[in-house]
């Protein structure tokens, strides 16, 4: 499925690219409709290369691929993988320090590489879906399903704010603002990292997502936007607040809302994108001295990314609710933006295969 323009989702044929040079074409098992392909699609991003093939977040099993390419990523035809996000150039300053994620060149699948690129097919919400051979993939174990493995970059992130930036220890409490798939991929890694307590808080019109929150590993969940929200957590963190917040809402009450349940020289991650800046009480974090982390996607978490989606992959796939076929891209879609079609619930949508 392409999008042309924001708005315009259309499906197109390409040919399969046969015994790509030095890549490998991989049949898509599942592609996540994540929060950026909305805002693309409602034309609120300005990073999309239009038009191109939508799906970053992807698994699919290898048909065919350049043996070198395929033998460095560990991999054989027919095994199941999912691909990050990233492609990185590997040349640039950002890249050679490991920092791929902000590599120069900004490309990103399904976002950042058109359809005017050959071989076109650079997204997941199609039948196949071409690999650049400076892709990273990750193989899928076969028990691992295909809802939760393209999640594999969700994870991912959720590896990085919990444990890279937060560096949550055992028995540390834990807040994270935001209940989305990125605040419930953060839920189960934070689990795994042994947060205790483990508080999940979304507005009230978020009930689904943090009911699934409560099954897959917080011990408390709360709204928001309950006037007295940030006491109660306090009182469950015992009083003076959090280890570690993290925040994934893209929303300035939400930032505010973190720092005062932070406990003095806590950390706070904040990764949601509050598209306009936002004012902040900095005092409080000089006074408090509080650590504040920006965050944004990942670079190097997916390896162990995957061993948590693992071990937890009922859980990872909790958090794509609703199934679509790739053909029902924009119903999936227009079901989690505002409007007529709008569902609350549905946490997160997934994409499989028509025929499915
Ligand atoms: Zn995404
Ligand atoms: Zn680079």
């Amino acid at each position: 499925m392409v999008l042309s323009e924001p708005g315009r989702l259309e499906p197109k044929e390409f040919s399969v690219p046969e015994a790509p040079d030095e890549g490998a074409v991989i049949e898509v098992e599942a592609a996540s409709v994540c929060g950026t392909d909305l805002s693309l699609y409602k034309g609120t991003n300005d990073m999309g290369e239009f038009p191109m093939v939508l799906g970053h977040e992807v698994a699919g099993v290898v048909v065919d691929g350049a043996e070198e390419t395929l033998n460095r990523w560990g991999v054989e035809v027919s095994d199941r993988v999912s691909p990050e996000p990233y492609l990185p150039c590997n040349d640039c300053e950002d890249c050679l320090q490991g920092h791929y994620h902000m590599c120069s060149e900004g490309r990103l699948y399904g976002i950042t590489l058109s359809t005017d690129v050959d071989p076109g097919i650079w997204g997941g919400y199609g039948e196949y879906m071409y690999l650049h051979p400076k892709s990273r993939v990750h193989a899928v174990n076969d028990d691992v399903s295909p809802e939760a493995a393209c999640l594999s970059s969700v994870v991912g992130n959720g590896v990085r704010w919990v444990s890279r930036k937060g560096q949550v220890d055992p028995g540390e409490s834990v807040a994270i603002v935001g209940p989305g798939a990125q605040g419930l991929a953060s839920t189960i890694v934070a689990k795994e990292a042994g947060a205790d307590p483990l508080v999940v808080m979304g507005l009230s019109s978020d009930d689904e997502n943090l009911h699934v929150a409560s099954d897959i590993g917080a011990t408390h969940t709360l709204y928001s936007d309950d006037p007295d929200a940030a006491e109660r957590a306090k009182d469950v963190a015992g009083g003076s607040g959090f280890d570690v917040v993290i925040v994934t809402a893209p929303a300035e009450p939400a930032v505010n809302m973190a720092i005062d349940l932070v406990r003095p020289r806590g950390r706070l991650v904040q990764v949601g994108l509050l598209g306009e800046d936002a004012t902040i009480p900095l005092n409080a974090i000089v006074s408090d001295e509080i650590t504040l982390l920006g965050g944004r996607g990942q670079a190097g978490d997916v390896e162990k990314a995957m061993n948590v989606l693992e071990r937890n992959a009922e859980d990872v796939a909790r958090i794509n609710s609703h199934t679509f076929g790739i053909s029902e891209a924009e119903t999936a879609i227009n079901r989690q933006l505002p409007g007529d079609e709008f569902d609350s619930e549905i946490v997160h949508a997934v994409l499989v295969p028509d025929e499915r």
